[in-house]
């Protein structure tokens, strides 16, 4: 089934207690559909502006499975920016600056043969831009939306309202205790299923995520990455709904156990995005590698004879 995301582009500086870089390519668009791309084709909605680097532009392209036909580059406007500083257990982080820039102007328009999509990703951007995408959607059979703090704090009512409106809910640990008031991810996922989404994954960064649906719950760990492995923590969860979404669009079915089929392939995409800084861990990424590190990952996660992934 076809997959579109729409979201950010943007330029982003990274610092890690091993590491830093600046002006890399990064935006939850950008991860997401590296990371989707591997199972199916995806395309792409988003603005940057003039001075959006061209090497960025040819990282992107790389990819063979993503279409840019909704990319728009716009003269004499500015592309988002972000930086972000992660604390000493490379799983927490500080927003150092976000520059709104091209995101504060109208959204990109979803190009007429992009209307057709059935498979919806909402990836991070203000909520109200979210949900007006979804007018241009008409065929739109399973849509899934992410959101962060910046967007809970500064338009919760429009994310409301977007709840009404879609199947699913992609969010972290600490985003869904400031959405619900909820410390318990369960009692979380069952909050946020009364405001609308039907299926709701709650990521808790190196210790797994969790998924609650009206017809069960699963819980799955992260893959075992140790600390040579983890370069850079940037994009993990836009790559996880990547890996999550590309896979359910490559099925074309979004019951129970395919859900949590999804989940572990989410795992796995984002343990690649971990090894290095920008989308750099995604690049050249084949099924072959994917399926390797997936074996990996449910070895790890057996109990006795059973595997649970
Ligand atoms: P993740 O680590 O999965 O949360 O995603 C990090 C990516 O999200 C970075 O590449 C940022 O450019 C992008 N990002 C950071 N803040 C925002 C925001 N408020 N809205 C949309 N994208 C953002």
């Amino acid at each position: 089934m076809s997959l579109i995301v729409t979201g950010t582009i943007g330029i982003d500086t990274v610092e890690t207690p091993t590491g830093s870089a600046k002006e890399i390519p990064g935006g939850s668009c950008a991860y997401f559909a590296a990371a989707a791309s591997c199972y199916t084709p995806t395309r792409v909605v988003a603005a940057v502006g003039d001075d959006w680097p061209a090497d960025h532009r040819s990282m992107l392209e790389s990819f063979p499975g993503i279409d840019l036909g909704g990319l728009e580059e716009r003269a004499g406007s500015k592309t988002f920016r972000w930086g972000g500083k992660y604390l000493d257990n490379m799983n927490d982080r500080e927003t150092l600056f976000t520059d709104l820039g091209v995101l504060e102007e109208a959204p990109p328009a979803i190009p007429a043969e992009f209307q057709d999509s059935e498979i919806v990703f909402l990836a991070n951007t203000h909520p109200g831009v979210q949900r007006g995408f979804l007018e241009h959607l008409p065929n739109r059979k399973f849509t899934v939306a992410d959101t962060m703090d910046l967007w809970i704090n500064i338009a919760r009512d429009d994310l409301v309202g977007l709840l009404g409106e879609i199947d699913g809910l992609v969010i972290n640990d600490s985003e869904a205790l400031l959405l619900t008031e909820q410390r318990n991810p369960f009692t979380a996922a069952k909050a946020i299923m009364d405001m609308g989404p039907s299926v709701v994954v709650i990521k808790k960064g190196e210790h797994g995520a969790v998924l609650v649906t009206s017809d069960g719950v699963a819980v799955l760990p992260a893959y075992p990455a140790d600390e040579p492995m983890v370069v850079d923590p940037t994009g993990c969860g836009d790559s996880f709904a990547g890996g999550f979404m590309g896979w359910i669009a490559s099925r074309g079915n979004w019951d129970f156990a395919e859900l949590q089929s999804a989940m572990a392939w989410g795992t796995v995409s984002a343990s690649f995005t971990l090894g290095a800084f920008a989308l750099e861990g995604l690049q050249g990424l084949t099924m072959e590698q994917l399926e390797e590190r997936m074996a990996c990952y449910q070895a790890a996660a057996r109990v006795g004879q059973t595997t649970i992934v």
